[in-house]
């Protein structure tokens, strides 16, 4: 066993250093991302519900999120854990199965995003 008393401590910096804006390590910074895809939309969720052809389902839409893929996909899984139900994420846009649309909104506002209902 190493009993070194001094010196022998290794500071770990496998964090290296962290960005104070999105608190992740400078590597996996999103703040760049983010900032350049704010400017492409406002940031508001407009939260649809649209209908499949096939068998006619029900599908809640989420679009004009402004969030990196990572962060998207997060928000899409807690966003079907609040639903109970399935759903994918897919070119920016949040599809969770069945008609969820206010539990969605609620959802999103709980995650501090603005949300408001659009279409049907
Ligand atoms: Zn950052």
């Amino acid at each position: 066993m190493k009993t070194s008393s001094k010196g022998g401590l290794v500071y770990s910096t496998e964090n290296g250093r962290m960005c104070p804006e999105c608190s992740r390590a400078l590597a996996q910074c999103v703040c760049k991302t983010i900032a350049r895809t704010r400017a492409a939309g406002d940031g508001v969720a407009r939260v649809s519900r649209e209908t499949k052809g096939r068998g006619g389902k029900s599908v809640t839409l989420v679009k004009g999120l402004v969030l990196d893929p990572v962060a998207l996909a997060s928000l899409g899984k807690q966003l079907r854990t609040a639903c109970g139900s399935g759903g994918t994420v897919k070119d920016g846009v949040i599809e969770v199965q069945g008609d969820h649309c206010e539990r969605v909104i609620e959802a999103l506002k709980k995650a501090d995003h603005q949300a408001k209902r659009a279409g049907g």
